[in-house]
């Protein structure tokens, strides 16, 4: 059925996009730049071939589109641009693939398959310019909030709307972009992992089960300056024992939860030598797949600190710094990639993302949502050294191209499946 599926072209032409786009450092598509765009112009190019409607939205996502028979559309999301000194798959893979899958679906329907599927290519998901992600997806997904994007600026000082308009977008037409959804019933996205579980488990591809969640704050331990040479042990007020054991502790939180903790900042002062800490700042990161797990994880370590502060004789405060809701992806729609990836090659694992990507967007927007990843070598991403196994590209095509066949069947009879939400 699939005879037409070339994977070996997909990785020929993301070994074409790298000649275009990268230099010794690395991929170099920082979203508005020439290199970015000149980047999507050779995807339309790769495109022209087939008999699709191709066009911007109101956010500067673009949108190819193969008509069926039915205006239900299936989705396959990704996005061409990269950080600066970025890796030659992050995004471009899926959009790659998602290409190979379209012409495999004209030539497999006769250019009429019995739903619409569409390829989209966000706008800017890495943020690497304004510092905020999943601008494109997040305008469609409604969730952008406009009056931080209208500030955002660069390095150079130049503001978020003004670098829009040169793409012919008008940031405060840019949620007008929902209306793309209009008709999604589906939205599928292949990507590499970006860490390093599948190449652990010796595994090449993993169906997603959602993105984590997170409970972003900072900590501050209030004591007391003293000299370090004439206050005795027992008399002091120490703000870095708590954090210090704070640090320790943040461990068997994660174990006991089965979730992930960082405290990725510690300042102290006065910060002299010769004084015991007065105040010391620490920020706790807490991520989790799972809202009552995290909300367990954040509790634990609120009762951590009180007694770590107790314990040495000092205050301690709490600041919110990030709060995000985590997203489970669709049950029926990750039964069918650990379908489509166990047929593929044999095996399968479910496991969550660490990073957000376009689909958490398209989830929040109410679109069944799955994503399949693949395994990154090294665990390594947004570095020109991120790398995944040619074979295992090849079959995380092979695979994500039998996720969408079975999801376009999942479409055509969604009342075989009684979890269809
Ligand atoms: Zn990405």
């Amino acid at each position: 059925m699939c005879a037409s599926l070339n994977p070996k072209r997909t990785v020929a032409e993301l070994k074409e996009l790298r000649a275009l786009t990268d230099d010794e450092n690395g991929a170099q598509r920082v979203a508005f730049t020439k290199t970015w765009l000149a980047a999507r112009a050779w995807l339309r190019q790769k495109l022209e071939a087939l008999p699709l409607e191709i066009h911007q939205d109101a956010a500067g996502n673009t949108w190819f589109t193969l008509r069926g028979r039915s205006d239900r559309a299936l989705l396959i999301g990704g996005h061409f641009d990269s950080v600066p000194n970025g890796g030659w798959l992050d995004g471009s893979l899926n959009v790659l693939a998602g290409v190979e899958i379209l012409r495999r679906i004209h030539s497999q329907f006769a250019g009429m398959p019995p739903v619409t599927v569409r390829l989209v290519d966000w706008a800017d998901e890495e943020g690497a310019r304004f510092g905020k992600s999943l601008f494109g997806s997040s305008a469609c997904s409604g969730n952008l909030n406009l009056d931080e994007a209208r500030a955002l600026k660069d390095n150079g000082g130049i503001l978020l709307p003004d670098a829009l308009r040169e793409i012919g977008v008008n940031l405060d037409r840019a949620k007008e972009s929902r209306k793309e959804l209009d008709n999604a019933a589906a939205y599928l996205e292949l990507h590499i992992e970006q860490g390093p579980v599948l190449l652990d488990l010796d595994l090449p591809l993993g169906a997603v089960l959602g993105t984590f969640g997170v409970e972003r704050h900072a900590i501050t331990f209030h004591g007391q300056a003293a000299h370090s040479g004439s206050t005795p042990m027992n008399r002091r007020k120490d703000a870095f024992l708590a954090a210090a054991n704070m640090g320790r502790e943040i461990y068997p939180i994660a174990a006991r939860h089965g979730g992930v903790c960082t405290i990725g900042s510690c300042s102290t002062s006065p910060g002299i030598v010769t004084s015991v800490v007065e105040d010391c700042r620490i920020t706790l990161d807490q991520r989790h797949l799972d809202a009552p797990a995290l909300a367990l994880m954040l509790a634990d370590a609120r009762a951590a600190a009180d007694r770590f502060a107790r314990d040495a004789n000092v205050r301690v405060s709490w600041e919110p710094l990030l709060r995000i809701e985590p997203v489970l992806f669709h049950r029926d729609l990750i039964a069918l990639c650990d379908d489509a990836i166990s047929e593929t090659c044999g095996a399968s694992r479910r496991l969550p993302s660490g990073p957000l990507h376009d689909a958490s967007e398209m989830a929040r927007a109410g679109v069944p949502t799955v994503m399949m990843f693949v395994q990154s070598l090294h665990g390594i991403s947004h570095n020109k050294i991120e790398d995944t196994r040619e074979p295992h590209l090849e079959l995380a095509v092979a695979a994500f191209d039998k996720l969408t066949d079975k999801t376009m069947r999942w479409l055509d009879n969604p009342s075989s499946h009684a979890t269809h939400a």
